[in-house]
Protein backbone atom coordinates (compact mmCIF):
# COMPACT_ATOMS: atom_id res chain seq x y z
CA UNK A 1 0.00 0.00 0.00
CA UNK A 2 1.44 3.29 -0.92
CA UNK A 3 0.05 6.92 1.22
CA UNK A 4 0.87 9.94 -0.22
CA UNK A 5 0.87 13.48 0.47
CA UNK A 6 0.32 16.39 -1.95
CA UNK A 7 1.08 20.03 -1.51
CA UNK A 8 -2.14 22.37 -1.61
CA UNK A 9 -1.36 25.50 -3.20
CA UNK A 10 -0.68 25.31 -6.75
CA UNK A 11 -0.23 21.00 -6.31
CA UNK A 12 -3.52 20.56 -6.11
CA UNK A 13 -5.31 23.94 -5.50
CA UNK A 14 -4.70 26.82 -8.04
CA UNK A 15 -5.03 29.31 -5.04
CA UNK A 16 -3.50 32.75 -7.23
CA UNK A 17 -6.47 34.28 -7.75
CA UNK A 18 -7.67 33.50 -4.06
CA UNK A 19 -4.67 34.42 -2.73
CA UNK A 20 -4.20 37.93 -4.92
CA UNK A 21 -7.50 39.19 -3.94
CA UNK A 22 -6.76 38.57 0.08
CA UNK A 23 -3.63 40.61 -0.89
CA UNK A 24 -5.51 43.18 -2.54
CA UNK A 25 -7.68 43.50 0.63
CA UNK A 26 -4.31 43.81 3.00
CA UNK A 27 -3.40 46.34 0.87
CA UNK A 28 -6.11 48.03 0.32
CA UNK A 29 -6.79 48.05 4.59
CA UNK A 30 -3.01 48.81 5.68
CA UNK A 31 -2.64 51.53 2.84
CA UNK A 32 0.61 49.57 2.17
CA UNK A 33 1.50 49.07 -1.46
CA UNK A 34 1.88 45.43 -2.14
CA UNK A 35 3.15 44.11 -5.73
CA UNK A 36 0.38 41.08 -5.64
CA UNK A 37 1.78 40.16 -8.96
CA UNK A 38 4.68 39.19 -7.20
CA UNK A 39 3.31 37.60 -4.45
CA UNK A 40 1.70 35.37 -6.72
CA UNK A 41 4.49 34.46 -9.12
CA UNK A 42 6.40 32.68 -5.83
CA UNK A 43 3.88 31.13 -3.68
CA UNK A 44 4.80 28.30 -1.38
CA UNK A 45 7.01 29.97 1.61
CA UNK A 46 4.86 30.85 4.85
CA UNK A 47 2.70 33.76 5.05
CA UNK A 48 5.13 35.84 7.32
CA UNK A 49 8.31 35.15 5.22
CA UNK A 50 5.92 37.00 2.32
CA UNK A 51 4.82 40.08 4.46
CA UNK A 52 8.19 40.72 5.20
CA UNK A 53 9.16 41.49 1.94
CA UNK A 54 6.25 44.41 2.14
CA UNK A 55 6.14 45.10 6.35
CA UNK A 56 8.46 46.12 9.21
CA UNK A 57 8.81 43.34 11.39
CA UNK A 58 6.29 44.88 14.28
CA UNK A 59 3.58 44.66 11.91
CA UNK A 60 3.38 41.25 10.49
CA UNK A 61 1.48 39.38 13.17
CA UNK A 62 -1.30 41.43 12.97
CA UNK A 63 -1.34 41.84 8.96
CA UNK A 64 -1.09 37.93 9.20
CA UNK A 65 -4.19 37.58 11.43
CA UNK A 66 -5.93 40.05 9.39
CA UNK A 67 -5.11 37.93 6.10
CA UNK A 68 -6.11 34.81 7.82
CA UNK A 69 -9.25 36.57 8.74
CA UNK A 70 -10.12 37.64 5.41
CA UNK A 71 -9.00 33.74 3.39
CA UNK A 72 -11.97 32.11 4.17
CA UNK A 73 -14.34 34.57 2.93
CA UNK A 74 -12.26 36.12 -0.10
CA UNK A 75 -9.96 32.90 -1.56
CA UNK A 76 -11.83 29.99 -0.76
CA UNK A 77 -14.41 30.72 -2.93
CA UNK A 78 -11.92 31.85 -5.51
CA UNK A 79 -9.50 28.53 -5.53
CA UNK A 80 -10.20 26.08 -8.57
CA UNK A 81 -9.28 22.66 -8.41
CA UNK A 82 -5.74 22.00 -10.65
CA UNK A 83 -6.39 19.50 -13.74
CA UNK A 84 -6.07 16.09 -12.80
CA UNK A 85 -5.82 16.49 -8.96
CA UNK A 86 -9.11 14.57 -8.45
CA UNK A 87 -7.79 11.66 -10.71
CA UNK A 88 -4.44 11.82 -9.09
CA UNK A 89 -5.99 11.46 -5.44
CA UNK A 90 -8.32 8.82 -6.87
CA UNK A 91 -5.46 6.94 -8.16
CA UNK A 92 -3.41 6.65 -5.10
CA UNK A 93 -7.12 5.62 -2.89
CA UNK A 94 -7.64 3.27 -5.77
CA UNK A 95 -4.81 1.30 -5.12
CA UNK A 96 -5.61 1.11 -1.50
CA UNK A 97 -3.47 4.10 -0.19
CA UNK A 98 -4.03 6.93 1.72
CA UNK A 99 -4.22 10.65 1.22
CA UNK A 100 -2.52 13.05 3.14
CA UNK A 101 -2.55 17.01 2.11
CA UNK A 102 0.63 18.59 3.51
CA UNK A 103 0.77 22.56 3.35
CA UNK A 104 2.10 25.70 4.75
CA UNK A 105 -1.40 26.86 4.82
CA UNK A 106 -2.32 27.07 8.11
CA UNK A 107 -4.59 23.59 8.67
CA UNK A 108 -8.16 25.41 8.98
CA UNK A 109 -7.90 26.79 5.32
CA UNK A 110 -6.56 23.82 4.28
CA UNK A 111 -9.25 22.07 5.25
CA UNK A 112 -11.52 24.09 4.22
CA UNK A 113 -10.13 24.48 0.63
CA UNK A 114 -10.08 20.71 0.38
CA UNK A 115 -13.50 20.76 1.31
CA UNK A 116 -14.77 23.45 -1.51
CA UNK A 117 -12.50 21.44 -3.67
CA UNK A 118 -14.21 18.28 -3.25
CA UNK A 119 -11.02 16.74 -2.48
CA UNK A 120 -11.10 13.41 -1.09
CA UNK A 121 -8.72 13.15 1.11
CA UNK A 122 -7.71 11.40 4.81
CA UNK A 123 -5.96 13.96 6.71
CA UNK A 124 -4.55 17.55 6.44
CA UNK A 125 -1.53 18.87 8.38
CA UNK A 126 -1.04 22.59 7.83
CA UNK A 127 1.43 25.58 8.85
CA UNK A 128 4.52 22.97 7.71
CA UNK A 129 7.63 24.10 4.85
CA UNK A 130 10.23 22.37 4.07
CA UNK A 131 11.72 20.59 6.26
CA UNK A 132 9.47 20.62 8.75
CA UNK A 133 6.77 18.72 6.38
CA UNK A 134 8.63 15.79 6.69
CA UNK A 135 7.64 14.68 10.52
CA UNK A 136 4.09 15.13 8.53
CA UNK A 137 5.19 12.58 5.71
CA UNK A 138 6.78 9.93 8.55
CA UNK A 139 4.23 9.90 10.47
CA UNK A 140 1.44 9.22 8.31
CA UNK A 141 4.07 6.91 6.52
CA UNK A 142 3.63 8.53 3.00
CA UNK A 143 6.10 7.07 0.42
CA UNK A 144 5.90 9.71 -1.81
CA UNK A 145 5.46 13.59 -1.81
CA UNK A 146 4.16 15.67 -4.47
CA UNK A 147 4.80 19.23 -4.66
CA UNK A 148 5.76 22.36 -7.44
CA UNK A 149 8.10 23.90 -4.92
CA UNK A 150 11.73 23.28 -4.28
CA UNK A 151 10.84 23.29 -0.54
CA UNK A 152 9.14 20.37 -1.66
CA UNK A 153 11.64 18.53 -2.35
CA UNK A 154 13.47 18.65 1.04
CA UNK A 155 10.46 18.07 2.62
CA UNK A 156 10.18 14.79 0.94
CA UNK A 157 13.85 13.78 1.71
CA UNK A 158 13.09 14.85 5.51
CA UNK A 159 10.00 12.65 5.39
CA UNK A 160 12.06 9.71 3.80
CA UNK A 161 9.48 9.64 0.92
CA UNK A 162 9.98 9.82 -3.05
CA UNK A 163 10.33 13.21 -4.03
CA UNK A 164 7.36 13.41 -7.26
CA UNK A 165 7.15 17.31 -8.88
CA UNK A 166 4.61 18.78 -11.18
CA UNK A 167 5.87 21.91 -12.66
CA UNK A 168 2.70 23.80 -12.17
CA UNK A 169 3.96 26.15 -10.01
CA UNK A 170 7.00 28.93 -9.73
CA UNK A 171 9.82 26.34 -11.36
CA UNK A 172 10.11 24.90 -14.24
CA UNK A 173 10.43 21.11 -15.15
CA UNK A 174 14.39 22.00 -15.15
CA UNK A 175 14.60 23.92 -12.65
CA UNK A 176 12.87 20.72 -10.33
CA UNK A 177 14.88 18.32 -11.74
CA UNK A 178 18.31 20.52 -10.78
CA UNK A 179 17.43 20.62 -7.39
CA UNK A 180 17.49 17.53 -7.44
CA UNK A 181 13.55 15.67 -7.54
CA UNK A 182 13.64 11.96 -8.03
CA UNK A 183 10.44 12.45 -10.77
CA UNK A 184 9.93 15.89 -12.69
CA UNK A 185 5.51 16.14 -14.02
CA UNK A 186 4.60 18.60 -16.16
CA UNK A 187 1.13 18.65 -14.35
CA UNK A 188 -1.01 16.09 -11.95
CA UNK A 189 -2.35 14.76 -15.08
CA UNK A 190 0.96 12.43 -15.71
CA UNK A 191 0.63 11.16 -12.01
CA UNK A 192 -1.64 8.11 -12.63
CA UNK A 193 0.66 6.77 -15.21
CA UNK A 194 3.94 7.07 -12.76
CA UNK A 195 1.93 6.04 -9.95
CA UNK A 196 1.32 2.68 -11.79
CA UNK A 197 5.01 2.36 -13.10
CA UNK A 198 6.66 2.85 -9.66
CA UNK A 199 3.85 0.38 -8.08
CA UNK A 200 4.39 -2.28 -10.12
CA UNK A 201 8.31 -1.66 -9.58
CA UNK A 202 7.58 -1.69 -5.92
CA UNK A 203 5.94 -5.08 -6.37
CA UNK A 204 8.53 -6.08 -8.73
CA UNK A 205 6.32 -7.40 -11.36
MG1 LIG B 1 2.86 24.67 -3.51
Amino acid sequence: MHAVGFDLDLTLADTRAGIAAVYEALAARLGVPIDVETVVSRLGPPLEQELAHWLPPEDIPAAADLYRELYAGIAVPATTVMPGAHEAIDAVRGAGGGVIVVTGKNTRDAWRTVRALGLNVDEVAGSVFGAGKGTALASFGAAAYVGDHVADIAAARAGGSVSVTVATGPYTAGELREHGADVVLADLTEFGGWFRTWRADAAGV
